[in-house]
């Protein structure tokens, strides 16, 4: 066999993304050297350096060469570059291999579709997607998902979740469906990396991500002091200024969790309520009284300045208070000003992960959530394409929570299962009919 190409990753402690990392070259069998920075200075100014002046974990570098963070590791897997990198690319030959069922994501939704599945000996595959175990890998501690009166963290609940679904037979395997072709029986699956399945039936469990503003700075600055994820880059900004972005649950779970390490947290909001539920919302208020953080109502980000060298020095907001304040930047009333932070984080939302559905027939709404049956009765999870199912984030818009992202789950397990046994049914009274035609 080839040599393995040397594989280094700089992690951190509480790092969701360098979890993902290590999961995503453990899956391939390559080994790799950990450098953990947390409470090293040194090896943090080491790992700075050769990242080019990133100051996020984790950072990897297959052979010194710098591949980068998490997104631009995953961008490479995408497109089968980091195999060839890796020395794990085979010749051509590659065959088109048929699964029962295929469950797209491996977020609490296809987690538990997998288990479920996996019991009903449905061998489910489950393509680990873009954001391997999902939105809840991102969550420090997840205090009320039944079951863990003592809560559990996000990374341990989808790891176990991942145990018992391999248990009951599902294989999980990296990689992110790029089309899925619904005119032809068995459905035509193509992965990103060029690996092509044919699959009867089809969960679409691929979650959400995380939502930009498009503004200026922010390509640039991405990575360097802008983050979508307090958890994972929180801690390298010790005692800077810090800015979180958006009013619900995740701007006010985030905000708490950076006066662990921030001088002091800013949240900007669009508007004068705030859409998090009484929860956070008090813990923030707790916050507010301590100093810890101060609330900017009716405020909205419109760039990021800095540089890849000295990371995010400041930033430009706008401010009205009728509320949405880019929608009034004529209105003499709209104050715009400038405001130092050290850094920025986006708690706006998500956007679902359904565009390899485009072109099937599934049904999705101006934002791209899937449309299903829903209502009472079975078959809830049903698209508007028989044996496309759809459960958790690329569904629902609304509830979002883990809970109910594992009760879709199993519900469209479930359905599939229906759906499979309808379908054995009548292919074995058609080849009986066949075979009394032919006597
Ligand atoms: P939400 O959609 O609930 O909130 C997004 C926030 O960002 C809103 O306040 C919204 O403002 C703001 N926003 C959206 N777009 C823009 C924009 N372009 N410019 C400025 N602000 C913008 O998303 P979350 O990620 O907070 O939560 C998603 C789901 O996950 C929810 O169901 C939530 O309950 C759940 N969750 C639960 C947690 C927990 O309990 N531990 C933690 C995190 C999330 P506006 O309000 O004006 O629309």
């Amino acid at each position: 066999m080839s040599e393995q190409p040397r594989v280094e990753i700089y992690t951190k402690t509480q790092c969701p993304y360098c979890d993902k990392a290590k999961d995503l070259f453990d899956s391939k069998g390559i080994e790799y050297e950990t450098y953990n920075v947390t409470g090293d200075d040194e090896l943090f100014e080491e790992m700075v350096e050769r990242a080019d002046g990133r100051k996020t974990a984790p950072e990897v570098f297959i052979d010194d060469e710098l591949i980068g963070g998490w997104d631009e590791t995953s961008a490479l897997e995408e497109t089968g570059e980091l195999d060839e990198k890796l020395g794990l690319v085979t010749d051509g030959g590659s065959e088109t291999e048929h699964r029962k069922l295929i469950i797209a994501g491996t977020g609490i939704a296809g987690l538990t579709a997998a288990i479920y599945a996996g019991r009903g000996d449905n061998q489910p595959l489950v393509i680990e997607g873009d954001e391997p175990g999902g939105q809840l890998t991102l969550t420090t501690d997840v205090a009320n998902y039944p079951g863990f009166p003592e809560g559990i963290s996000g990374p341990e609940l989808v790891n176990n979740m991942k145990e018992q679904a391999k248990q009951f037979g599902a294989e999980l395997k990296n990689g992110i469906i790029e089309s899925v072709d619904a005119d032809q029986r068995p459905f035509r699956v193509e992965l990103t990396n060029g690996d092509v399945y044919t699959t009867d039936a089809l969960i679409a469990a691929s979650g959400a991500s995380a939502r930009t503003l498009g503004i200026p700075g922010e390509d640039e600055l991405m990575g360097y002091g802008l983050s979508t994820c307090a958890t994972c880059d929180g801690a390298f900004f010790r005692d800077e200024d810090m800015l979180v972005v958006g009013g619900g649950d995740a701007a006010m779970e985030e905000a708490t969790f950076l006066t662990k390490f921030a001088d002091t947290v800013y949240i900007a909001h669009r508007r004068e309520e705030f859409r998090a539920e009484q929860y956070w919302i008090d813990r923030v208020h707790e916050k507010v009284e301590d100093g810890e953080i101060e609330i900017m109502k009716n405020t909205e980000i419109t760039e990021i300045h800095g540089s890849q060298e000295e990371g995010v020095d400041h930033v430009t907001l706008v401010e009205n208070e009728q509320g949405h304040p880019t929608d009034r930047l004529d209105d003499p009333e709209t104050n715009e000003f400038e405001f130092d932070v050290g850094a920025v984080f986006f708690a706006i939302g998500h956007t679902p992960n359904t565009d390899y559905l485009e072109g099937t027939g599934v049904t999705m709404d101006d934002e791209g959530y899937l449309r299903t049956q829903g209502g009472d009765g079975g078959g809830q999870t049903e698209t508007d394409v028989p044996g496309i199912f759809g459960a958790g984030d690329v569904v629902d818009y609304h509830y979002q929570q883990a809970v109910t992202a594992a009760g879709m789950g199993s519900k469209a397990a479930l359905d599939a299962d229906e759906y499979l046994e309808d379908l054995e049914r009548a292919e074995s009274s058609a080849e009986t009919e066949a075979a009394a035609a032919d006597d």
